[in-house]
């Protein structure tokens, strides 16, 4: 009778000796494995379907089975065809009368069927059955771990919570299917709009909470509430293209709009009301400081667009002095803006916002033709001073970099070894060949190109050395560093690059740097930035 259970039983069994080594397996053995009795009699344990060390000896296994003469466990075997499946085994010792172990019996079972079964329960019970997009279990989950990760590297993170504007009517005019159809649609629209890491998960009904990572800040929030809210309005059903999707977004930041996950929900809930409110198919921020900066952004970012056109932009140059001599080599120029209300505007208040809508590359261009014709200018007034003009990232990575800087110079008539270009670490870090060809040969025709506000980003030594520079401009928070500048002006040496400081106000920082062999300076010793004429008159 025993041995008929051994051999009728439905789950694999193993006998294997004290030391391990197999003495009889059943047929579901064979079944189950694809081994024969013959081919596994004698190997050790159930090495054949394990290469993982948690069923035959592993030191866990081992010990559990050592002190409890019993081990339970899942593993993942291999059967002989190479087929990979999850077991579940249990092992047991046999022990005699001494006390001593004179046998090991293993039975274990395919349970492939049952993490089928578990995957899909998991599945079901952590998404929503309509969009298939995470529900809220999976959404409380994630925001969870959104918060921890950002708490770890001290990022940023927004809760756009999204409501469909007269979501009712639709349901009321076309039915529930066509209801059913349009949350579809909006749970794709809505995918596309983020990246992958971020979540889009629905609450039920018509509302859809967003969790955005490692997001920028509240303007990065705001471009990505704005281009949901189009992609939503894009939305069109094939068989009713006439029905209409609109919806309204709140947004909460972290950290400052709460610090836990629900009372973050809760404020881009409230947030999303508001916008409702105010008149749908818009975003709002929890914070109402968040929502003036916006408005703010919104203004400056349509005053930028007149700008250029309004010829609101001027250009004042800063003298940069040669250390030895004392006589100005050059002059870099430094953009500014004449905002007819807000008055001047420095370029940190401006640039970020033209370099992330884009016009930075016209308002490039523009600096870099004024600053040529003016080189020109200076020179045929018998002042050669080089020109340093400073590019931005868009500039830096346009492939047609060499063959704009070419159609400015051959305008204004300027030889080329009278423009120097300032680039940033960051900027070279990004480049690629492309960049490293373009200004090799811009050096070639003479250009100079300075690595500016050196010691601030996080350039690579090897990217430095690869890369087409003939000066390095020391920042100006490093001009007081009794220990920074000896070291980066030795750097400069090695790399046979010439060394300028910026930002030097006393007279002493100048001795200092006279005693490190600094080549040139630029600061409000020696001048502030100033329109073009005065400075002409100043050297006459
Ligand atoms: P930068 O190229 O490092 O320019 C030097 C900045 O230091 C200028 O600020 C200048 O006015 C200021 N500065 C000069 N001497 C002193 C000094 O002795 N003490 C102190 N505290 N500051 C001094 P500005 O004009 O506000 O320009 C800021 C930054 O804006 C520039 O830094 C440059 O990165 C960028 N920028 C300026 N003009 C342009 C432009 O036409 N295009 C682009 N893409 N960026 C520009
Ligand atoms: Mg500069
Ligand atoms: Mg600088």
């Amino acid at each position: 009778m025993q041995a008929q259970v051994f051999a009728h039983c439905r789950d694999a069994i193993a006998i294997m000796d004290a030391d391990w080594r197999i003495l009889a397996v059943n047929d579901a053995f064979e079944q189950i494995t694809g081994f024969s009795a013959q081919a596994v009699h004698g190997t050790p344990g159930l090495s054949c379907l394990s290469d993982s060390h948690e069923v035959d000896g592993g030191p866990e296994a081992r010990q559990h089975l050592l002190s409890h003469c019993h081990w339970k466990g899942e593993f993942r075997a291999t059967a002989r065809d190479g087929r990979l499946f999850p077991a579940s085994a249990a092992i047991t010792a046999i022990v005699d009368a001494q006390r001593q172990v004179s046998h090991y019996m293993a039975i274990f079972t395919d349970i492939t069927e049952r993490k089928l079964h578990e995957d899909r329960t998991r599945y079901q019970a952590e998404h929503d059955f309509l969009t298939g997009l995470p529900n809220t279990v999976l959404f409380a989950d994630r925001l969870q771990l959104a918060l921890a990760s950002a708490q770890r590297h001290r990022t940023q993170l927004a809760i756009l919570f999204l409501d469909l504007d007269r979501f009712k009517d639709i349901n009321d005019t076309h039915g529930h299917a066509t209801g059913d159809a349009v949350l579809k649609a909006v749970a794709g629209a809505l995918t596309r709009c983020v990246r992958g890491a971020d979540t889009v998960s629905r609450r039920g009904g018509d509302e859809f909470v967003l969790i955005l990572v490692d997001i920028g800040g509240p303007d990065q929030a705001a471009h990505v509430a704005a281009s949901v809210i189009d992609a939503i309005h894009a939305i069109r059903l094939p068989e009713l293209p006439e029905v209409r999707v609109g919806c309204s977004v709140g947004i909460a930041l972290w950290p400052g709009d709460g610090g836990g996950a629900d009372e973050l929900v809760h404020n881009a809930d409230l947030a999303m009301y508001h916008a409702k409110q105010d008149g749908r198919g818009e975003f709002r921020f929890f914070s109402p400081t968040m929502n003036a900066h916006v408005v703010e952004r919104i203004e400056l970012e349509n005053a930028l667009r007149q700008a250029l056109a309004n010829e609101e932009f001027v250009l004042e140059y800063q003298p940069e002095v040669q250390v030895s001599s004392g006589l100005t080599i050059g002059v870099e120029a430094l953009i500014r803006w004449r905002h007819p209300r807000l008055g001047t505007m420095l370029p940190e208040q401006f640039i970020p916002v033209a370099e992330s809508n884009g016009l930075i590359l016209q308002i490039g261009e523009w600096v870099l033709r004024k600053a040529c014709e003016q080189a020109r200018a200076w020179r045929d007034l018998g002042f050669p001073v080089v020109v340093a003009v400073n590019l931005s990232s868009a500039q830096f990575l346009n492939a047609d970099l060499v063959g704009y800087v070419d159609t400015a110079l051959q305008r204004a008539g300027l030889e080329a070894r009278f423009l120097e270009l300032e680039v940033t670490e960051a900027m070279i870090m990004q480049g690629d060949h492309g960049a490293v060809d373009a200004f090799a040969a811009l050096q070639a025709r003479g250009v100079q190109v300075t690595l500016d506000d050196f010691g601030t980003g996080a350039a690579s030594l090897a990217r430095l050395r690869n890369f087409p520079i003939s000066k390095i401009k020391i920042d100006r928070s490093f001009v007081d560093d009794t220990e920074l500048v000896p070291a980066i002006i030795a750097l400069a040496r090695s790399l046979k690059l010439r060394v300028a400081a910026e930002g030097v106000e006393t007279a002493e920082q100048l001795a200092f740097l006279q005693q490190q062999g600094c080549d040139e300076y630029q600061g409000h010793l020696a001048s502030l930035a100033t329109a073009a004429p005065q400075l002409a008159r100043a050297r006459q």
